[in-house]
C-alpha cells in the first residue's frame, strides 16, 4: 500500500464545527490549572495573527499575557513559522546521545552569547519545569561527584519554580501544591521583600530577608545544594518584583557560604525584564539559569539549563556514575531549536530592543493614571511588565473570575492572578493596542 497523500489525510477528518469540537473537549480533555466544576466552556481557537487570537465565533482577543508568557513576536510569526517548516522538512528530530545537530549547537551559542561570565554549558530539556528540574539535581550531583553530601535547598517565599516534584519543592511556599505535600522534599524558605513604587519599607524588608538567609546558610554550613530564586519577579505568585540589589547581596552570600545560585529565569528570560536576562539587568553572575517560555517565541515547548564550565568539568572522568544520567525522549528536537533561532535573531534586531523600551515607557505612563483609581495599590513596572494590585477575595475566586469574563467580554485577554491584574504583552504589540488595553484596563478598574 501506497502512503496516502496530504489531501487524502486531511480529507479524512472532515472540518469540525464550533460545538463539536467543545463536545469532543468536554468529553475527553483535561485542561491545566482549571476547576471544570465552576469554569464556563473553554473558547475555541481557531486562528492568531500579531497580538490578536481569534474564536470560532470570529470574535478577536487581544493576548496581551502572550499566553502563559510564552510569546515574544505575535501568533503565527511567518519568520518562524518558515524555519519551523524549512527545518521539519529536512530534519524533525534525532536522538540527542551520539548526535548533535546544527540548530541545537547554534541555538546553544546563541543564547550564551547574551549571558554573564562563563555561562557557556547548555543542557536542553522540555519546559521550565524540567529546566529548574535539571538545575536541582546538576547541584546535588555536582557536591556528590566531589564527595560532598550537601542535600540542603533554600528557596524564597512565594518562588515558583514548575510542576515537577523537585520545582514544587523548591516552590512549595506558594502555596498551590498541598495535594502533593508527601511527594516534596523539604527546603529551607527564606522571606521575598516583596516590593513596589514608591515602597517606603522596602530596604526594611530586604534586612530582613537577608538576615534570614544569613541564619540558614549558617544553620546549614557545608549541607546547602544551591540557592534558587526567581530573579527580579516572582512571576506565578502575581508579579511580585524585588529589587537588583537584593539579588547582589544574595549573591554575595551565596559566595561567601560556598554553595550554589540558581536563577530561575524561565519567565524573565528573552527581554521580559527590558533587558535580555534579568540576571544580565541585575549585575549578578549565577551558577545555573534556567530558560524556557519565550525560548522558542512560543511556537514549541523546549526548556534549556545553562551553567558554568566548572560545574561542567565535576562530571566529567572515565566513570559512567560520574555523568549526568539525565534526559528526555525530545531532547534538543531541531524543530523546538529553529524556532528558538529564529526567535533570538528577532529578538536581537535594534527594532524589537527599541519596542522593549517603548513598551515600558508606554506602560510608565499609563499606569499612574490606573494607580490613582479607588482600590488600587502597588502599581509596579519592571521592563515589559507593569501590575497592580486590586482588593479581592485572592487566587481562584469569584472577583477575579468575574474579571477576566468583563475582560474577555471587551476583546481584552487577561487572567488576573487573584487580586494582582498584569500586562506582559508579546513585543510585536503597537502603541496604539498596548494604548487600548490600558484604556479598556482604566475604564474596567474605575467601574469597580
Ligand atoms: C512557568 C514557570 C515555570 C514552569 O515552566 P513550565 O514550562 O510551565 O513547566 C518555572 N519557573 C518559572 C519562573 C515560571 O514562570
Amino acid at each position: 500500500m501506497s502512503n496516502p497523500s496530504h489531501d487524502e489525510v486531511l480529507a479524512h477528518d472532515e472540518v469540525l464545527a464550533h460545538d463539536e469540537v467543545l463536545a469532543l473537549d468536554a468529553r475527553h480533555v483535561w485542561h491545566p490549572f482549571t476547576q471544570a466544576g465552576v469554569a464556563p466552556p473553554p473558547l475555541v481557537a481557531t486562528g492568531g495573527k500579531g497580538v490578536t487570537i481569534t474564536d470560532a465565533d470570529g470574535r478577536d482577543y487581544m493576548d496581551v499575557c502572550s499566553s502563559w508568557w510564552v510569546n515574544l513576536h505575535g501568533h503565527a510569526n511567518p519568520v518562524i513559522a518558515q524555519a519551523v517548516a524549512d527545518q521539519a522538512a529536512r530534519l524533525e528530530q534525532v536522538i540527542f546521545a551520539d548526535f548533535t545537530h546544527e540548530p541545537a549547537a547554534r541555538l546553544a551559542a546563541g543564547v550564551v552569547r547574551h549571558l554573564p561570565g562563563d555561562l557557556d554549558r547548555v543542557f536542553f530539556s522540555d519546559d521550565g519545569s524540567t529546566a529548574v528540574e535539571v538545575a536541582l539535581k546538576m547541584a546535588r550531583q555536582f557536591w556528590t561527584n566531589q564527595g560532598q553530601d550537601r542535600r540542603v535547598y533554600v528557596g524564597f517565599h512565594g518562588g515558583y519554580h514548575g510542576d515537577t516534584a523537585g520545582s514544587m519543592s523548591v516552590g512549595r511556599s506558594c502555596g498551590i501544591f498541598n495535594a502533593w505535600e508527601n511527594m516534596m522534599f523539604p527546603v529551607e524558605v527564606v522571606p521575598y521583600p516583596v516590593t513596589w513604587d514608591d515602597d517606603p519599607e522596602v530596604e526594611a524588608k530586604e534586612q530582613r530577608a537577608l538576615l534570614a538567609l544569613d541564619e540558614v546558610l549558617e544553620k546549614n554550613a557545608g549541607k546547602v545544594a544551591a540557592v534558587i530564586i526567581e530573579p527580579l519577579i516572582q512571576g506565578a505568585s502575581g508579579m511580585r518584583m524585588c529589587r537588583p540589589q537584593f539579588l547582589r547581596a544574595i549573591e554575595a552570600r551565596v559566595r561567601e557560604a560556598k554553595t550554589l545560585l540558581i536563577l530561575d529565569e524561565v519567565m524573565t528570560g528573552f527581554g521580559r525584564t527590558g533587558n535580555m536576562f534579568a540576571c544580565a539587568k541585575s549585575g549578578i553572575h549565577p551558577d545555573f539559569v534556567c530558560l524556557s517560555k519565550g525560548l522558542t517565541g512560543g511556537f514549541l515547548p523546549m526548556g534549556l539549563t545553562v551553567t558554568r564550565e566548572y560545574i561542567y568539568e565535576a562530571f566529567v572522568a572515565p566513570d559512567i556514575a560520574k555523568a549526568f544520567l539525565h534526559g528526555h525522549s525530545y531532547t534538543a528536537n531541531p524543530l523546538g531549536c529553529a524556532a528558538g533561532l529564529a526567535s533570538l535573531a528577532l529578538l536581537e534586531a535594534p527594532e524589537c530592543q527599541q519596542r522593549l523600551k517603548d513598551i515600558e515607557a508606554l506602560h510608565r505612563s499609563r499606569l499612574p493614571g490606573v494607580a490613582r483609581r479607588p482600590g488600587v495599590s502597588k502599581a509596579r513596572i519592571c521592563g515589559t511588565i507593569a501590575a497592580f494590585d486590586l482588593k479581592g477575595d485572592g487566587y481562584g475566586g469569584e472577583s477575579s473570575r468575574r474579571l477576566k469574563e468583563t475582560f474577555m467580554a471587551k476583546g481584552l485577554l487577561m487572567r488576573p492572578m487573584g487580586d494582582v491584574l498584569y500586562l506582559l504583552p508579546p513585543y510585536c504589540i503597537t502603541d496604539m493596542e498596548l494604548h487600548r488595553a490600558w484604556d479598556i484596563i482604566d475604564s474596567v478598574v474605575s467601574k469597580l
